[in-house]
């Protein structure tokens, strides 16, 4: 089905370390729609959205950080400011009575795109588990 073969598709995106379509987002050379900006974060509404808010909260240097499985000690502010962010939004968004934070890491998680990013989900009712 859509889903197993979306799943497929996502785990055989490995990581590369190469520069990814979040670096254009970054540096503003494709389109995004931005919800919060400062100098470590940008959180911006994700393209294919699975609930009513779903926004990408990521750092814009990536400093090797494709993964949070990749994450060193010298991550841990970095990793501090994304979940403080993802707060941030989601009180912006109006969703503080409840929301998601998700990160996919490697690929048997379907992480697709190698530069960290939280999924901040909310506007509806979520599930448990997740798939
Ligand atoms: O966690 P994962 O790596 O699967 O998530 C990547 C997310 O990035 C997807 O939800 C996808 O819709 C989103 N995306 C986006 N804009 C792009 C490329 C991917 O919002 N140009």
């Amino acid at each position: 089905n859509d889903e197993e073969a979306s799943a497929r598709e996502a785990a055989a995106t490995t990581d590369t370390g190469a520069p990814t379509i979040f670096d254009k987002i970054i540096a503003k050379e494709i389109p995004s729609t931005i919800v919060y900006e400062d100098d470590k974060v940008l959180a911006f509404r994700d393209i294919n959205p699975e609930a009513p808010v779903h926004v990408l909260v990521i750092p814009k240097f990536r400093d090797g950080l494709t993964q949070l499985g990749k994450a060193e000690a010298r991550h841990w502010d970095i990793l501090g400011e994304l979940l403080y962010a993802a707060k941030i939004v989601a009180e912006k968004e109006g969703i503080l009575d409840g929301f998601r934070v998700v990160i996919n890491s490697g690929p048997a998680a379907c992480q697709s795109v190698y530069h960290l990013h939280l999924h901040l989900l909310g506007g509806r009712q979520m599930k448990w588990p997740p798939g």
